[in-house]
């Protein structure tokens, strides 16, 4: 995935002759170019690769017309939840609030997922949550954290095949940090993954061809 801007003046080039001359062979876009083919292949297939290109076998080469903004939508519909997910972290509902804290910390994530018996989803915990249930008085260690979380079946979830760009449209509407992804068993939900902004602003960078 490259954008636009990534191109090198070497990518330009071809782009430009496979425009005027296309569709054109990679044996002669080499050769107007002075170079070898083996010299050549990268290029072409970052090209080809970003979408600017299309390869025919014993056609050649031709530019497909489009915009960077086109590609950009385009490789955006390629990025999958499975392919930037992190490892949720659980804690049994019937856990103390001090100890999902604990939790919280020593596993450095933003969100807790809470669990029943079964392992099933039946709640969220965001540090806030935390936060609210620590102001005041209360014994900490003597509240389950079921008493104060977000609780089925008002929890957002997500699957693993679903888009990226869908996850991120959840999160702006609900106001979220993160998504639990599960899977869907007669019984409940079962959580496999977890996904968060920071994995979208890793999915974004990548976009960019920086990864
Ligand atoms: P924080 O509250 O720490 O800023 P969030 O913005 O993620 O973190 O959480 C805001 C509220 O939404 C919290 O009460 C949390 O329990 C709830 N929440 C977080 N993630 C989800 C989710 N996937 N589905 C439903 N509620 C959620």
């Amino acid at each position: 995935m490259v954008s636009e801007i990534e191109l090198n003046k070497r990518q330009e080039k071809i782009l430009e002759i496979v425009k005027e001359n296309g569709p054109i062979t990679g044996e002669n876009i080499a050769e107007q170019l002075n170079l070898t083919r083996a010299t050549l292949r990268p290029d072409l297939a970052i090209l080809t690769m970003a979408g600017y290109l299309d390869a025919r076998p014993r056609v050649g080469y031709f530019y497909t017309g489009k915009t960077g903004a086109q590609l950009l939508t385009e490789n955006m519909k390629k990025l999958f939840v499975k392919d930037y997910q992190s490892i949720p972290v659980v804690v049994k509902e019937n856990v103390s609030v001090y100890d999902a804290i604990v939790t919280m910390f020593l596993e450095d994530v933003g969100t807790l997922f809470v669990i029943d018996e079964k392992s099933l989803l039946v709640g969220v915990l965001s540090r806030k949550d935390l936060l609210r249930a620590s102001i005041g008085k209360q014994e900490l260690s003597a509240i389950p954290v079921n008493i104060i979380m977000t609780r089925m079946p008002n929890i957002t979830v997500c699957k693993k095949d679903d888009l990226l760009l869908d996850v991120a449209q959840k999160l702006i509407d609900k106001q979220i940090d993160s998504l639990p992804i599960v899977k869907e068993t007669d019984e409940g939900l079962e959580v496999l993954g977890r996904i968060t902004k920071t994995n979208l602003t890793k999915a974004f960078v990548a976009l960019a061809g920086e990864k």
